[in-house]
């Protein structure tokens, strides 16, 4: 920063020259400062990128990422019977997480016996306050040709593009990017971190969880039995608890506000005989009020699970064929239903915007620093001129 002695053996300037230089600095540090809202990181989620990170994910197994070690001829993300255990191409995909995490500045950090991969964006102001976007990474129940483009290389790649630009941003609350493992063996992962990090640690940090967007399934929006219906997201909470509605709601709004295009139907059957439509992916454990504790959480994915278990609304599910390449060359596909990247790109655009609202976005500190040392030089060349 400048210092008296500094502005002092400044060689002799034109004063108006001086005081412009100043001036454009300081106009150039007022987008750091105050201006930002939830908009600067929604307007950068880029479709390219995403569409990088969805196909990186969805070819795990051939070795391209992770070398030749981890090509195993056919692509899969097995870990369902713990990492220990687990095929070459969920390994391959858990380099390449921690990989991008930590070039993004995150801290990092691999939990529990299924290797769920946490990035942390701590808070300035309420650290102990945590947001949490998440989704699995692993696929499937068995090591077999599945690549698994959208169940769940799309909600993962959209937790990747999150962090990606919310990472260059400052926020009150902690944000932690979660990938899940495990989640094909009924929520494996996440279990193992309600249990282990949310419920039993001492770090209060730890413990207050207050609101956690899952994706599971973003690419593939409309139904094979009937390919004109409408093509949109579905959300799954617990809509009698006011937390879970508050936070849908939140998550509602900003969809109204940075995707207007998106359709959101809320999943209103989430009786306990259909526990599943809230239940079936990686927010469960977290709702589940297993010791007292609910944690507002959100399922978000483009069919519920009721329409893709029992009304067959995604034929490629579980199957070889979910794949993009596989998808958009199989004769077979009478529906004509492909992978939706805009779709996709307008759920992490909503996801984003709910997140930097809620944990609250700061300006950069540099931002703050910058203006401050305009303000102080022009104050003292101003004085000094006087004298
Ligand atoms: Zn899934």
């Amino acid at each position: 920063m400048f210092s008296r002695k500094a502005l002092e053996s400044y060689p002799p300037c034109n004063a108006l020259c001086f005081r412009i230089v100043v001036a454009i600095l300081a106009v150039l540090s007022l987008p750091c400062f105050g201006q930002i809202t939830p908009w600067n990181p929604v307007n950068q989620v880029s479709q390219t990128q995403y569409t990088a990170y969805q196909l990186s994910l969805q070819n795990m197994g051939l070795g391209l990422y992770g070398g030749p070690s981890y090509d195993q001829g056919y692509r899969n993300r097995y870990n369902a019977a713990g990492t220990a255990n687990a095929s070459l191409g969920f390994n391959e995909a858990r380099l390449f997480l921690k990989d991008q995490f930590t070039a993004m500045g995150l801290a990092v950090s691999e939990q529990g016996a299924y290797s769920n991969i946490v990035a942390e964006l701590k808070g300035t102001e309420n650290p102990q306050q945590v947001y949490i976007i998440s989704g699995h990474y692993d696929h499937r129940e068995d090591n077999t040709d599945a690549p698994g483009g959208d169940d769940n290389a799309s909600g993962t790649a959209g937790v990747l593009e999150a962090a990606r630009v919310l990472s260059q941003y400052h926020f009150k609350s902690t944000v932690r990017f979660i990938a899940w493992g495990g989640e094909e063996g009924w929520m494996l992962g996440s279990w193992d971190y309600v249990r282990n990090v949310v419920k039993k640690n001492s770090d209060p940090a730890n413990q207050n969880v207050a609101g956690v967007l899952n994706m599971d399934m973003i690419l593939r929006p409309g139904w094979d039995s009937q390919p004109d219906h409408v093509k949109d997201l579905d959300l799954g909470t617990r809509w009698e608890k006011a937390g879970c509605l508050d936070w849908a709601n939140q998550f509602r709004n900003s969809a109204a506000l940075y995707a207007p295009d998106l359709i959101v139907n809320p999943i209103t059957h989430g009786s306990e005989s259909e526990y599943y439509e809230w239940y079936a992916s990686d927010q469960g454990p977290f709702m589940r009020m297993e010791d007292g504790y609910l944690y507002p959480s959100l399922m978000i994915a483009e069919n519920t699970a009721n329409e893709i278990w029992y009304k067959g609304t995604n034929a490629y599910y579980h199957t070889f064929n979910d794949a993009s390449d596989r998808l958009a060359n199989d004769p077979n596909n009478g529906s004509g239903i492909t992978y939706d990247y805009d779709f996709a790109t307008n759920v992490v655009r909503t996801a984003v915007g709910t997140i930097a609202a809620a944990a609250v976005i700061v300006p950069e500190p540099s931002g703050l620093f910058l203006l401050l040392g305009c303000v102080l030089v022009l104050r003292r060349r101003t004085s000094r001129t006087a004298q």
